[in-house]
């Protein structure tokens, strides 16, 4: 069988065996996860685990999300994609492509990575596979990006012991953030804020994340 074909199966196997059997089923997110080559976004020399139900190794000691809660993630924005979302941890650039490919032409999405040398392999992918929408960024997330605020969404792919003020205060009222809260053992919280400008915690699951190095928690 040619490789293409292959990964084509292989895709549409973690989708099935990994997402919506456990109850993912947002046809924005499926959709997106079905279309995005994960396997461009692994190392080289791990690539045949590409599609495995697991957090995989990059570079700089960090990592590519498992499949599920990069599905679990995009969903929780309940993103309709019209919406301008800030991402804080590119890495591999994978969940970047998900939500690019969710927000197509009518959203817009920048994305912000502390590594200069993960970034610019990130952009490079992206690029080549035509994400060219996606505003990369290198610099502190915990910071968030003011310039371009307020945002509707906002995902944080590194945990934190709480939310960061700034990236509270850069979401509109209403918006959603999607964050690991903690440190060994963290909580993928929802947080909406709420007219009063209080959050409104939305969902807990187990998760576990590289932490959030920053100036602003
Ligand atoms: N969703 C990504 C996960 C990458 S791991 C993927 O699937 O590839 C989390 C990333 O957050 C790491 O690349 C780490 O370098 C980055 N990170 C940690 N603290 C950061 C900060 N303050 N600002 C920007 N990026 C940060």
């Amino acid at each position: 069988m040619a490789k293409s074909l292959s990964w084509d199966y292989l895709r549409e196997r973690m989708v099935a065996d990994q997402l919506t059997c456990r109850g993912i089923s947002d046809p924005l997110v499926i959709a997106a996860l079905r279309k995005v080559p994960r396997e461009i976004f692994v190392p080289e020399e791990i690539r045949d685990r590409a599609y495995d139900d697991a957090a995989l190794p990059i570079a700089c000691g960090q990592t590519i999300s498992q499949p599920l809660i990069v599905a679990m993630m995009s969903e929780a924005l309940g993103l309709t994609g019209r919406e301008r979302v800030l991402e804080i941890g590119t890495g591999s650039g994978y969940q970047t492509a998900i939500l690019a490919e969710i927000l197509g032409t009518q959203g817009a999405l920048w994305s912000i990575e502390r590594h200069a040398d993960l970034l610019r392999t990130a952009s490079g992918k992206l690029l080549h596979l035509g994400y060219t929408s996606a505003r990369l960024r290198i610099g502190d997330g915990s910071l968030g990006l003011p310039d371009y605020a307020p945002y509707d969404a906002v995902l944080l792919a590194a945990a934190a012991p709480r939310c960061p003020p700034a990236l509270w205060e850069q979401l509109r009222v209403g918006g959603r953030i999607v964050i690991p809260i903690g440190q060994q053992h963290q909580q993928l919280q929802l947080l909406e804020k709420q007219k009063s400008g209080s959050p409104l915690i939305r969902s807990n699951v187990s998760c576990r994340f590289v932490p959030l190095i920053g100036e602003g928690l």
